[in-house]
């Protein structure tokens, strides 16, 4: 059995815990180090038995909880030598800081992983998918637009944790500064629930039993918005996987496959 529960997702922090009987990795440590530990344990999952943190992209939403995690529980951190150069401060207390080679495929904890480049302002962000006795998990944040790769990629996965960050009326219509909806909005910004969710019609497949929608913004989006997005686009593809949002302060809800 493989589980997914993103643990938390946001602007203000986000990580994703993936286990099966044989090991588990986090995707990304951005919540504080205190809300990773209580967040993990309330999952049943002790922190000190993570095999591997697996690292998008050097935002302090992605990386802020790294330097006093690692402090307590040493675990070896994987991601690309730029990201590893960008992020140096965060893990200078990893035991290990193994360089990820996007496209080529290692193995962290029980998991086959591969990282996606993925088109975000970063210095190198990749999106994840995770492999284990035939079952397929992706997880695909911070990407201003989906590209042919990222669809090759992550096509007819099993359960995919897909970015839907803002409705693009309440973007352009809310407080953000015009600089900010810009950047947000741009190719190298967030996806928008629109995005996400003809992204969806093209990424579901027959396999593909559960799809979490991430990243969203507190201020510019609602969940019931995000999911009526993507369950109209998947409707009309007939595809009717389970959906739902993650959220920023909580767990979201175990998906088990
Ligand atoms: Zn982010
Ligand atoms: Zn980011």
């Amino acid at each position: 059995m493989v589980e997914l529960i993103v643990l938390g997702s946001g602007s203000k922090g986000n990580a994703t815990l993936v286990r099966s009987g044989r090991g588990a990795v986090l995707v990304d440590a951005g919540l504080s180090c205190r809300q990773l530990v209580a967040r993990l344990e309330a999952a049943g999952q002790d922190p000190a038995r993570i095999d591997a943190i697996l690292v998008t992209h050097e935002h302090v939403d992605h990386v802020g909880g790294l330097p006093v995690f690692l402090k307590r529980y040493p675990t070896p951190v994987y991601m690309t030598e730029r990201t590893a150069e960008a992020a140096a401060a965060r893990v200078a207390r990893a035991p290990q800081v193994v360089p990820v080679v996007a496209g080529e495929a290692f193995d962290a904890g029980p998991f086959r992983v591969t990282a996606v480049p993925v088109p975000h302002d970063a210095v190198d962000p990749v999106a994840y998918l995770l492999e284990r006795d035939g079952v397929r998990v992706g997880q695909v944040t911070d990407l201003g637009h989906v590209t042919t790769l990222v669809e090759a990629r992550f096509a007819g996965c099993h359960a995919l944790v897909l970015e839907a960050n803002h409705d693009r009326d309440m973007l352009l219509d809310g407080p953000y500064p015009w600089p900010t909806k810009q950047r947000v909005a741009s190719r190298v910004g967030h996806l928008s629930n629109d995005h996400a969710a003809a992204a969806l019609a093209r990424l579901v497949g027959e396999e593909t039993c559960e799809v979490v929608l991430a990243h969203l913004s507190e201020v510019n989006n609602d969940p019931g918005l995000a999911e009526a997005a993507a369950g109209a686009a998947l409707a009309d593809r007939g595809r009717r996987p389970r959906v739902h949002c993650a959220r920023q302060h909580a767990p979201s809800r175990a998906v088990r496959l």
